[in-house]
């Protein structure tokens, strides 16, 4: 069971790591950059840049799927179903949730169950 402090550390652990993904987010949105290195270079640079485009969306889907999962997390602190395993109903360990907020399943339920990611 997680003490009223600990649940305190962690709500603003996962705010902290919230904001960070979504200011993250945002400067990629803006950066005109992406855009602008495809018009100034020939065809190969190009496949290199598309490659990384591939790169810099997969690193965008999984971060999108954190801040979804990080609110998800927020939701439940607020609810106060937050820290309990939703594969056993047991109490996460703390360090656990200090790793990973959005943590929805304790250490053996993560190797026993795979959760299925993103889409
Ligand atoms: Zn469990």
């Amino acid at each position: 069971m997680l003490s009223v402090d600990e649940q305190i550390e962690l709500e603003i652990g996962a705010r902290a790591e919230l904001e960070k993904l979504r200011a993250e987010a945002t400067n990629e949105e803006v950066d005109p950059q992406a855009v602008a290195v495809d018009v100034a270079i020939g065809r190969l640079s190009r496949l290199d840049s598309m490659q990384m485009e591939e790169v810099r969306k997969a690193a965008s889907r999984s971060r999108n799927q954190r801040i979804h999962e990080l609110q998800e997390a927020l939701r439940k602190m607020d609810e106060g179903s937050y820290g309990i395993c939703e594969g056993c109903e047991e109490w996460i360990a703390y360090a656990r949730l200090e790793q990973r907020p959005e943590a929805i399943l304790c250490g053996a339920c993560s190797k026993r169950i795979q959760v299925p990611r993103g889409r």
